[in-house]
C-alpha cells in the first residue's frame, strides 16, 4: 500500500484543526486512526476483512468490510482522543470510517467511473478540479475531498448523480486508508496531494446539485449577487436561519456567516455586528420554505426513535438503510433494488398515516395527515 512517508504532516484547511502532524508509513489502522483524530476528522470503527470474509461473522445487512462496528454508526463519529483509542485499543484491525465535515463533500469515483473518462468529461465542461486530499479506494475507484464554497447550492448525499460516480457529504461516510477491502486490496492515500481539502469550483457545485435535481429556483437564490448596504443584516440573518434549519452548528454557521459576509456584503458588516446576527438567528424558532419543499426532501436521520420503532417491523423486510451507500434499498421480491429517499419517505409516510389511523379510529383524515406530515 502506498502511504505517505514519514515526515509528511496532515493539514487540514480548516482552522479549529490541530494543524501539522506526522505520519509514520506502515503502522496499524489504530496508529492512524489516533492520528486522524488528532488532526480533527470525525472518524468510527468499521468491520474489517479478514481472511475474506467481514469480521462482523455476517451480521444481518452485512456489507463486507464496510460497516460500522458501532451502534449508531456515522453518527458516532468523532476526533476525541479517548473515544478513538477506547474503539481501536480493543479493536487494532477496524477499518475507519470518515464522516465529511458539515461544509466538505467527497466525490467517489468508482472503478467504472475511472474507466468510463467521467471526471475527465466534467471537467471539460465545469473546468479543472483542483488537486489536494485523495485517496484510492480498495475496490479501484478515488476518493476525492473538497470543501464547498460558500455560495454552493445544496448538495445531498447521493449515489450517482452521474454515471460511475457518488456523492458523500456529512450524512454519509466513506472509509479511509489502510482499511482494507472485500477485493483483497486496501485504501491507500494519492502521493504527492498532501492533506489539504481544495475548494470545489462553484461551476462543479453547481452541476452536481443540478444532476441531483435541486431546482433552477433554490439554486438561485443564493447567488454570488453582492449585497448592498440596507440589506446585508437581514440577508445574513436569512442565510444563518436557514443553515440552522439544516441543522448546523454554531460554530459552523458563525464560519460561514463571517465567508459569507466577506465574500458578498458590500461592504462586508463588522465581525461584531456578525456575531451579532448569529446569535440572535438563534433564538428565533422560524419556518423557512413551504411544505411542498420540505417534503420533497425528507432527512432520514431525523427520522424520529417513536416512529422508526413503528416503522421497524414493517421496513426491516421490505426496506433496508445501506449505510455504506447511504441509499434506500428495497426488496422488489427478487433483489434489493436503490430507491430514492424521496420515495422511501413516501413509503414511511404511508404507512405511519396507516397507523395512526387504526389507532385513532374517530378522528378526521386531516388530523391524521397533519400528525404524520413532517
Ligand atoms: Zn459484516
Amino acid at each position: 500500500m502506498s502511504m505517505p512517508e514519514e515526515g509528511n504532516s496532515i493539514s487540514t484547511k480548516d482552522d479549529s484543526n490541530a494543524g501539522n502532524i506526522s505520519l509514520a508509513a506502515d503502522k496499524t489502522n489504530a496508529h492512524w486512526a489516533e492520528t486522524y483524530a488528532k488532526a480533527g476528522w470525525k472518524i468510527f470503527p468499521v468491520w474489517a476483512m479478514d481472511n475474506g470474509k467481514c469480521s462482523c461473522g455476517g451480521k444481518p445487512g452485512c456489507s463486507p468490510g464496510k460497516h460500522p462496528r458501532t451502534r449508531n454508526g456515522l453518527k458516532d463519529a468523532t476526533s476525541n482522543i479517548t473515544q478513538v483509542k477506547a474503539w481501536w485499543e480493543p479493536w487494532p484491525e477496524a477499518n475507519i470510517g470518515y464522516r465529511p465535515a458539515e461544509d466538505e463533500i467527497v466525490i467517489d469515483v468508482e472503478k467504472e467511473g475511472l474507466d468510463n473518462g467521467i471526471i475527465q468529461e466534467l471537467e471539460k465542461k465545469y473546468g479543472p478540479l483542483p488537486k489536494g486530499k485523495a485517496s484510492n479506494t480498495g475496490g479501484g475507484g478515488k476518493h476525492l475531498f473538497f470543501r464547498l464554497p460558500i455560495d454552493a447550492p445544496e448538495i445531498k448525499n447521493t449515489a450517482r448523480p452521474f454515471e460511475g460516480l457518488d456523492i458523500r457529504t456529512h450524512k454519509g461516510y466513506v472509509i479511509l486508508p489502510p482499511s482494507n477491502h472485500h477485493s483483497g486490496n486496501s485504501y491507500s492515500w494519492v502521493e504527492g496531494n498532501g492533506f489539504d481539502i481544495p475548494e470545489l469550483p462553484i461551476e462543479w457545485a453547481r452541476a452536481i446539485a443540478r444532476a441531483q435535481g435541486v431546482t433552477k429556483s433554490k439554486q438561485t437564490e443564493r447567488t454570488t449577487k453582492k449585497i448592498p448596504k440596507g440589506q446585508r443584516n437581514a440577508k445574513l440573518f436569512k442565510m444563518c436561519s436557514a443553515a440552522r434549519d439544516k441543522g448546523k452548528s454554531d460554530d459552523l454557521i458563525l464560519k460561514e456567516a463571517r465567508k459569507y459576509n466577506e465574500t458578498l456584503c458590500s461592504p462586508p458588516l463588522d465581525d461584531e455586528e456578525v456575531i451579532k446576527i448569529v446569535t440572535s438567528s438563534a433564538r428565533f424558532k422560524h419556518d423557512n420554505g413551504t411544505q411542498e419543499e420540505k417534503d420533497d426532501y425528507v432527512d432520514v436521520e431525523e427520522e424520529d426513535k417513536g416512529h422508526a420503532e413503528r416503522l421497524y417491523p414493517h421496513w426491516i423486510n421490505e426496506f433496508r438503510f445501506a449505510m455504506h451507500t447511504g441509499k434506500w434499498m428495497h426488496w422488489n421480491g427478487q433483489y434489493w433494488e436503490q430507491v430514492t429517499d424521496q420515495y422511501a419517505a413516501k413509503i414511511a409516510s404511508d404507512i405511519l398515516e396507516d397507523e395512526f389511523r387504526a389507532e385513532l379510529g374517530a378522528c378526521g383524515s386531516g388530523a391524521i395527515s397533519s400528525a404524520t406530515r413532517r
